[in-house]
C-alpha cells in the first residue's frame, strides 16, 4: 500500500512546489501585469520575424537559386537551434494557416463588403454569391467559427504533441531538425499526402456527413450548408467536430503516418489551405486554367445539390472520386470534361499561336519582295530597256503559271504559301 501512496504524496508534494514556485512570477499589480504582456507580446513578435523570413526566403530571394538555398538552410539552422521543436512545430503551422487562408479569407470578405459592386462582378454567380446576402449577425458568427477552429487545430495539434513527446515519450509527430528535405522526397511525400487526404476527405464527407443519419450530419447540414453560397471563409465554418474530423484530420494524418520533416508540413499545410482559399473563394478568376475552377464549380454544385434536396454529390476536393464512384452531381462536368475542355482550349491556343506567327512571316516575306520590285524597278529605269522580248523572257521562266501581264516576282514566294496552307484545314 505504501509504494503505491508514496509515489503520489511525492508527485502532489513536487506539483504544489512547482505551482508555489510558478505563482512568484505571476503579476502582482496592474503595471506588472502590462509588463508581463508587453515582454510576452515582444517576445512572440521575435519568434514570429524568422519564422517570416523562413517562409519568405525561397520566395523572395533576389539571387541564384543555390544562394537562396544556402540561406534558407542557414537560416533554418539557426532557427532550429534558438527555438524548441514544438514552438518552431506550431509557430511555423499557425502562420501557415494565417498567411495562406485565414488572412486572405478575412480580406476577401472586407473586399466583398466594402466593394460589392466590384465584387460580384468577379463572382462567378454575380450578386447571388455575396457574402453580405447572409446579414451581418451570420456574417459575425461565420468568422467567430471560422477564427476558432483554425486556432482549435493548432490546440489540438500542440496538445497531441505534448501527449506523445512529454507523457508517453515517444518521438515527435513530425520530425524537427536542421536538415532540410531532399526535393524528391519533398514531391512524393506531397503526392502520398494528398492522395490520403483526397480519398479520407471524400469518405467522411461522403458517408459520415452526408449518406448516415447521425448528429454529426445533421450539424454539417445546420452549420456549413446553412449557407447558400460558399465563400472562402465557408471551408472553416462547421462545428468544431466536423471540421477536425472531414479537414484537420485527412490533412495531418499523413504528415503523422511518414512523420515528415517539418517543412515538408509546412508546404503540404500550404497546398491544402491555398486550395480552400480559391475553391471556396467564388470567384470566376482564379490562378489555374484546369484543376481550381473545375473544384471551385463542383463545389459549389455539392452546396446547390443539398439546398435543393437534391441527391448529394460531389463530396471528394479533385473530383477524380467523385467521377469514378459515380457520385458526381449530374448540374455539373466532371474532371474529365475539365480535360477535355481545357485539351481543346490549348489546341485551339496552339493553332491562334502558329497563325500569327505565319501571318508575320507572310507581312515579313511581302516587304522583301517589294523591297526587289522596288530595286528591279529602279534597274529598269536605269537602264531604259523597254523590251517586250525581256517581258516574255520573264514569263517563260515562270512556267507560264503566272496570269497574264503580272509581273512574276508578284506572286507569294513558296515558304509562306505552305504556312498558310497547313492552317487552310482550321
Ligand atoms: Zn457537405
Amino acid at each position: 500500500m505504501a509504494s503505491v501512496v508514496n509515489p503520489i504524496r511525492d508527485r502532489l508534494q513536487y506539483s504544489l512546489g512547482y505551482l508555489q514556485g510558478r505563482s512568484f512570477a505571476l503579476p502582482r499589480s496592474l503595471s506588472e501585469l502590462y509588463g508581463a504582456l508587453v515582454a510576452k507580446g515582444t517576445s512572440l513578435t521575435a519568434s514570429v520575424l524568422p519564422f517570416l523570413s523562413v517562409l519568405a526566403l525561397p520566395l523572395y530571394g533576389g539571387s541564384t537559386g543555390t544562394v537562396n538555398f544556402v540561406f534558407f538552410f542557414l537560416t533554418w539552422s539557426a532557427l532550429v537551434i534558438s527555438h524548441d521543436q514544438l514552438t518552431l512545430e506550431l509557430y511555423g503551422t499557425l502562420l501557415v494557416r494565417c498567411f495562406c487562408f485565414l488572412l486572405p479569407a478575412l480580406a476577401t470578405l472586407a473586399f466583398d463588403i466594402a466593394v460589392p459592386k466590384v465584387s460580384k462582378s468577379l463572382k462567378a454567380r454575380g450578386e447571388r454569391q455575396l457574402p453580405t446576402r447572409h446579414g451581418r449577425d451570420k456574417l459575425l458568427a461565420i468568422v467567430a467559427v471560422a477564427v476558432c477552429n483554425v486556432l482549435l487545430e493548432g490546440f489540438l495539434q500542440a496538445g497531441l504533441e505534448l501527449l506523445f513527446t512529454r507523457v508517453l515519450h515517444l518521438k515527435s509527430l513530425v520530425k524537427v531538425n536542421s536538415f532540410v528535405p531532399l526535393p524528391w522526397d519533398i514531391f512524393t511525400s506531397l503526392i502520398q499526402g494528398l492522395v490520403i487526404r483526397g480519398v479520407l476527405h471524400y469518405a467522411i464527407h461522403r458517408f459520415v456527413l452526408h449518406t448516415n443519419p447521425s448528429i454529426l450530419r445533421t450539424w454539417h447540414l445546420d452549420w456549413q450548408h446553412s449557407v447558400e453560397h460558399p465563400f472562402s471563409l465557408v471551408a472553416a465554418y462547421d462545428h468544431p467536430v466536423n471540421h477536425l474530423l472531414a479537414v484537420w484530420l485527412p490533412t495531418i494524418l499523413p504528415a503523422v503516418l511518414f512523420r515528415w520533416h517539418v517543412l515538408t508540413w509546412y508546404l503540404f499545410l500550404t497546398i491544402a489551405s491555398l486550395e480552400e482559399l480559391l475553391v471556396f473563394s467564388g470567384y470566376s478568376v482564379l490562378p489555374s486554367a484546369i484543376i481550381l475552377p473545375g473544384m471551385a464549380r463542383r463545389t459549389e454544385a455539392h452546396f446547390d445539390s443539398v439546398r435543393k434536396g437534391d441527391k448529394a454529390g460531389n463530396f471528394g476536393h479533385l473530383g477524380l472520386l467523385d467521377f469514378l464512384l459515380r457520385t458526381a452531381c449530374s448540374s455539373e462536368g466532371t474532371i474529365v470534361d475539365d480535360v477535355k475542355d481545357e485539351a481543346k482550349e490549348r489546341q485551339l491556343q496552339e493553332r491562334i499561336e502558329a497563325a500569327v506567327q505565319a501571318a508575320m512571316a507572310g507581312m515579313e516575306d511581302r516587304k522583301a519582295n517589294n523591297k526587289v520590285e522596288d530595286g528591279q524597278q529602279d534597274d529598269t529605269d536605269q537602264h531604259q530597256i523597254p523590251d517586250e522580248d525581256s517581258k516574255a523572257g520573264a514569263a517563260d521562266d515562270n512556267d507560264g503559271s503566272e496570269e497574264e501581264g503580272e509581273p512574276a516576282d508578284r506572286r507569294p514566294s513558296a515558304p509562306p504559301s505552305r504556312k498558310y496552307g497547313r492552317f487552310c484545314f482550321w
